[in-house]
């Protein structure tokens, strides 16, 4: 096995009470698994600009810290778009003594979201940091600028052509973007993600099991994005606002109070954009199957961290972020290429039987070796159809009274695949067999 030794980050990543420690690494580039999750959809630019004035937005859907004070919203505060970034949730009927409720309110860790910003004001000092909130949302963001000629990223057009909607200086030919744009790609990629996801599991917020749910993706806040430049800021902040030592890099966290899920992250080790978007889909996608239709239960670990590969390798191969578990060191040899590592381990016949991992909901008890394999699982499984893909997920969802998470998950494999889990395992054998490279 080729390997590289790498330790490049170590975080804590946590999920309401569980913990684990994570680090992200290189690899060699393949060529990635792209399944389309969500249609294509040409973007129509939405804000119109002031004649006169052309940088001002006359219709802003989103707040935007530097955008007010600017001058590029017609919008001082963020009260002043109070009206279009919360939302009233009615019921079909009475519940908990109410038939509605008020959501997306000002909020960030379970506090005043003033409060949060004012601190990260104080602490981070950086000129480049910057809130965004829209109708699903709150993204706090200290980047750099970058070059978009850096590295080639085939979703480059299509986001530029997103960010000259809001910025009429920008086109598609733009090669530095600043940090100001840095911090709105983020936003723009929060919707990616969320159309992906939504695409997958065929998410209907119509549905009858959404109705007494929160608004954001069943979840009763919004989904808040956290990338500091600096470790030494976002251990700052881990440990002001949830407790936690300030060595940390990272964490994903469910507000109890406010019902919200948070990816927190640094970006100090991540040297490219492309590198950034790869750590920042890996943790947002994660929060969001976590989050969709509400946090009620411990989903299994290798499904969970299996989907979050396969999100984050669509976009690049080479850098990976690995979530691992409570008290646990990181084991540094990630292979080279993943594939060929895949196929080895079949035919040398060192796969743990799914039958036993598929009882694991700690991400951390899942060995750092074997997360290949269960993205590899998670691969097939979505290349088996994404009305498949979605019934699976949709049955994962809907734990009944009394199922363990064994039986929900034998249940979730025939209703979707009308396999086995046993089965399930040996078809994705041959699948590797017949598809992936040697070498
Ligand atoms: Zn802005």
């Amino acid at each position: 096995m080729k390997s590289l030794v790498l330790c490049l980050h170590v975080s804590l990543f946590l999920i309401g009470w569980r913990s684990g420690l994570a680090q992200v690494g290189r690899s060699s580039f393949e060529k990635p698994d792209v399944y389309e999750f969500a249609e294509t959809v040409e973007y129509k630019p939405r804000y119109q600009h002031d004649p006169k004035k052309k940088r001002r937005i006359l219709n802003p859907d989103f707040y935007c810290s530097r955008c007010a004070k600017e001058g590029r919203i017609a919008a001082r505060t963020r009260d002043d778009l109070k009206e279009k970034l919360e939302i009233v949730k009615t019921y079909p009927m009475e519940f908990q003594g109410r038939t509605s409720d008020r959501r997306g309110l000002y909020r960030l860790m379970d506090h005043p979201a003033d409060y949060v910003l004012n601190w990260c004001a104080d602490e981070v000092r950086s000129k480049n940091l910057i809130y965004i909130e829209d109708q699903m949302f709150r993204v706090v963001a200290d980047l750099a600028g970058f070059s978009t000629k850096k590295v080639a990223y085939p979703r480059r057009e299509e986001e530029l052509i997103e960010l000259a909607d809001i910025f009429p200086r920008i086109s598609k030919k733009t090669v530095q973007l600043n940090s100001h744009h840095h911090a709105h790609l983020y936003l723009i990629r929060s919707h990616r993600i969320l159309r992906d996801m939504s695409g997958l599991i065929r998410h209907d917020p119509k549905a009858r099991e959404m109705a007494f749910l929160g608004p954001f993706f069943g979840m009763k806040e919004k989904f808040e994005v956290y990338l500091f430049r600096k470790q030494r800021d976002c251990g700052k902040f881990v440990e002001k606002f949830l407790g936690h030592p300030p060595s940390l890099d990272g964490i994903c966290w469910h507000t109890l109070s406010d019902d919200s899920m948070c990816a927190v992250s640094h970006v100090q080790l991540a040297k490219r954009d492309v590198d950034i978007n790869n750590l920042f889909t890996h943790r947002l996608s994660y929060c969001m199957l976590i989050g969709w239709r509400g946090y009620q239960y411990d989903l299994p670990a290798w499904f969970t961290m299996g989907l979050a590969h396969l999100f984050e390798r669509r976009e690049r191969t080479d850098f990976n972020t690995f979530l691992l578990g409570e008290g646990r060191r990181p084991n540094l040899r990630i292979p080279s290429k993943w594939k060929p590592y895949v196929k080895k381990r079949i035919a040398k016949g060192n796969i743990p039987p799914l039958v036993q991992v598929c009882k694991e909901t700690d991400v951390g008890k899942i060995p750092i070796g074997d997360r290949m394999i269960v993205w590899s699982q998670v691969s097939y499984l979505v290349s088996l159809g994404n009305e498949k893909a979605s019934r699976f997920i949709q049955t994962l969802k809907s734990k009944k009274k009394g199922e363990n998470l064994y039986n929900l998950q034998v249940r979730a494999f025939r209703r979707a695949y009308g396999l086995s889990i046993p089965v399930f395992e040996e078809q994705w054998k041959a699948w590797v067999k017949a598809t992936y490279p040697s070498v």
